[in-house]
């Protein structure tokens, strides 16, 4: 619209036509006319006068001003108000105001537009402007009607006051409240604030009631320590002390009681927000960790027990035996272990199944539980091993008397299924002397070794002669060790001829393994064999002496010697290593021996309770054409059962039978029953530690096949 056109003349003239109000009547004639006039010249004159200082000022405010008609359209715009409505000022004219308002605020702008007809101005309110553009604006808006000093109903102006930063600001600042205002109440985790002075609850969000049931306002005036366990919230001087300074946080565990019964863990961790103005004390946020710490004690307790008893383990066991020790030592009063191992137990498995072996050996976790004293603990270290702690020990014998009692608990017959199962256990004993959890469990394993030894079925206390045996085992296994790294130096094998009875001549020799010591002295088997076999050291030592054998039978068998074999002896532990059967045939393949220039001894204790794997190890061997012998026969279980069970060539008659040839009848009598026994089930029979003339004598007539002994040679090196 150009400059000096001002709608506003129009208009008013209009509205000078209108009758003002408490006007003069037509009726007073001409004066009054012409009164009338030269004052609306003046005020006209005046009005002009204002029209272009108000014009100036319209164009340049700092704030949007429109005129608009009672219609609503816009008769003039300023150029603030083109700029906040995004379009010329110019252009803006002929439009309606309303087109610019947010449709929810246009009812509104027409219900003020109508007041404002009989009013001067209406109050300020806030405004949702949509641009020209479509752009979101936000303004302070006041309306006025123009008065022309002649009427009213002249033109509305509309101011705008852009507000639209401090809108979004505020809608910012308010989203963030409302944000933080529903992690507060709806958030899992109880707030609590406690104000500064006194630490009283000033306030306590809802989730309190899903974190310790309790509602918020029961809390409010309360303390912390109320709501927690009192002893594991750390001491409140000390608490307080390490808050102290404006801002810090601190974190610690804590139980508390829910209003349920139940003992919930927490995790709080406190902040000082003292020197906020807007909180004025201590917030702690209270999480309810309970499923956290259920699963971490669980695993402790899986890291900790034994999975089928529920009974401590070895690692729990050690550390209660640390600190049943460290008493012992402070009190004066010794604390006793024992070991115990169940007699035969392998026999239960093999028999009735491991499903069984598993039942007995929970039944002899509880029988133990049953058989110790309050305060002592039972542990189980693996497989039949178990250990009863007990403190506070006056004197041996009552270690003694706990031993017994569990004893005779776990030999109570045991119904697992159909079978009745009985089972004993040997005990190794071993009384604190104020040393190692490691050391007492050793002398207490060395105890329970005594008792095996002699026969199982008892207890042992672990004593001064054990420890020297204990001490002499250690230099036997150290010898044994060193003769396995260097067989070739250390390992002496001795071999002892075997001869045919019927021709005299040698056929064989048995391999014995001798170790050299040291200062030069051979160490016979009787020494070191059962320490090989406990320490499990017997599997390569075998190992080892299969060769030297084997590599021997091959010298023997180049120099045409005659002997047709070597006999090595095998046991339980080598037979039952998976491996063997390989191993035998890798060593006859190394020395190109024929599978019957080996014959493999076995005891028949060895054998007594051999599993369905190594019995198929025996067939496999028998199937490749090794020989078998069953050694020392007769001082076993001389079962007639066990020669027919198992693949063997050749009964080995134990010398104490021979001994005893032609001087005790009995001893007589069993070995012409084995020779005819051999000669019934086709087996070879050799007579072990002939010595005497005599004795080759009375063997050749009962028809016994082979004889060894002193007799023939004694066990000597090979040249
Ligand atoms: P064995 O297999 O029954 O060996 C025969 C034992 O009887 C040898 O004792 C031998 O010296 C002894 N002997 C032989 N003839 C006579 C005799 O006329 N009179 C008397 N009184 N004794 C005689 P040694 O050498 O002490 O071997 C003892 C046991 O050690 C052997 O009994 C065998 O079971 C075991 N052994 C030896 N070497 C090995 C080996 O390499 N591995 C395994 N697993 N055991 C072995
Ligand atoms: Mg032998
Ligand atoms: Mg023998």
């Amino acid at each position: 619209m150009p400059k000096g056109s001002h709608p506003d003349s129009s208009q008013s003239t209009v509205a000078d036509q209108r009758p003002r109000s408490g006007g003069t009547p037509e009726i007073f004639g001409d004066i009054s006319a012409i009164e009338r006039r030269s004052r609306r010249e003046q005020v006209s004159e005046e009005l002009a006068l204002s029209e272009a200082t108000w014009h100036a000022a319209f164009e340049s405010a700092p704030v949007a001003i429109a005129e608009v008609d009672l219609e609503g359209t816009i008769i003039r715009a300023n150029q603030a108000m083109g700029d906040l409505l995004e379009m010329a000022a110019g252009e803006l004219e002929g439009t309606r105001i309303a087109a610019y308002y947010h449709p929810i605020d246009r009812s509104d702008l027409e219900r003020r537009v109508v007041t404002l007809s009989h009013g001067p101005t209406t109050e300020m309110v806030q405004r949702h402007i949509v641009t020209a553009r479509g752009n979101d604006r936000w303004a302070t808006a006041l309306g006025s009607l123009v008065e022309r000093g002649h009427g009213r109903g002249g033109p509305i102006r509309i101011y705008l006051v852009d507000t639209t930063d401090a809108h979004l600001a505020h809608e910012r600042i308010a989203m963030a409240q409302a944000r933080f205002g529903a992690l507060v109440e709806h958030g899992s985790d109880a707030i609590v604030v406690e104000d500064a002075i006194e630490g009283r609850i000033v306030y306590a969000s809802p989730s309190l009631v899903a974190v310790l049931g309790l509602p918020p306002a029961e809390a409010v005036g309360s303390t912390l320590r109320h709501l927690v366990n009192s002893d594991d919230l750390a001491d409140p001087d000390q608490r307080r002390s390490r808050l102290a300074g404006p801002g810090t946080v601190i974190s610690f565990d804590c139980r508390a009681r829910h209003s349920d019964g139940g003992l919930r863990h927490l995790e709080v961790t406190s902040t000082n927000l003292i020197d906020d103005p807007a909180v004025h004390g201590v917030v702690n946020n209270l999480r309810d960790v309970s499923d956290r710490v259920a699963a971490a004690a669980r695993l402790t307790h899986q890291a900790l027990h034994d999975s089928l008893t529920g009974l401590p383990n070895r690692a729990l066991l050690i550390d209660r035996l640390d600190q049943a020790l460290a008493r012992a030592a402070r009190s004066g009063r010794p604390c006793a272990l024992l070991f115990l191992d169940l007699d035969n137990f392998k026999q239960v498995n093999d028999t009735l199944g491991h499903a069984a072996g598993d039942k007995v050996l929970m039944a002899v976790a509880d029988r133990l539980r049953d058989a110790i004293r309050p305060g002592d603990s039972v542990a189980r270290l693996g497989g039949d091993e178990f250990v009863v702690l007990a403190e506070n020990i006056e004197e041996p014998s009552v270690a003694v008397t706990i031993a017994k009692r569990a004893r005779a608990r776990i030999a109570q017959a045991l119904i697992i299924g159909h079978d009745t199962v009985r089972v004993t256990c040997s005990v190794g004993i071993a009384l604190s002397d104020y040393h190692s959890a490691d050391g007492l469990l050793h002398e207490a394993d060395l105890a329970l070794y005594r008792s095996k030894e002699s026969g199982g079925d008892r207890s042992e206390i672990y004593d001064q002669a054990m420890r020297a045996q204990a001490e002499r085992r250690a230099e036997v296994e150290d010898l044994v060790r060193a003769a396995i790294e260097n067989c070739e130096d250390l390992l002496a094998l001795h071999y002892q001829p075997i001869v045919d009875l019927t021709t005299g001549t040698t056929i064989g020799a048995e391999a014995l393994a001798y170790i050299r010591r040291p200062e030069g002295t051979m160490m016979r088997p009787g020494e070191f064999i059962p320490i090989a076999e406990d320490s499990g050291l017997i599997v390569p030592l075998g190992t080892a002496v299969l060769d030297l054998a084997c590599a021997q039978q091959a010298q023997w068998r180049a120099a045409n010697s005659g002997q047709d074999h070597v006999a090595v002896n095998v046991s339980a532990r080598q037979l039952a290593a998976s491996g063997f059967v390989r191993t035998v045939s890798d060593t006859l393949a190394t020395y190109s021996l024929r599978p019957d220039n080996l014959c493999l001894e076995l005891t028949e204790t060895s054998l007594i309770d051999i599993g369905p794997d190594t019995l198929v190890r025996l067939h496999d061997l028998k199937a490749m054409g090794v020989r078998l012998a069953l050694d020392d026969f007769g001082t076993g279980w001389s079962s007639l059962n066990h020669l027919r069970r198992f693949p063997i060539d050749t009964v080995k008659i134990d010398q104490s039978f021979v001994a005893g040839l032609g001087q005790n009848a009995s001893d007589t009598e069993l070995v012409k029953a084995v020779v005819d026994l051999g000669h019934a089930l086709d087996l070879t029979t050799t007579a072990e530690g002939v010595e005497t003339t005599a004795q080759d004598d009375l063997l050749r007539t009962m028809g016994c096949t082979q004889g060894q002994g002193f007799l023939y040679g004694r066990p000597q090196m090979a040249p």
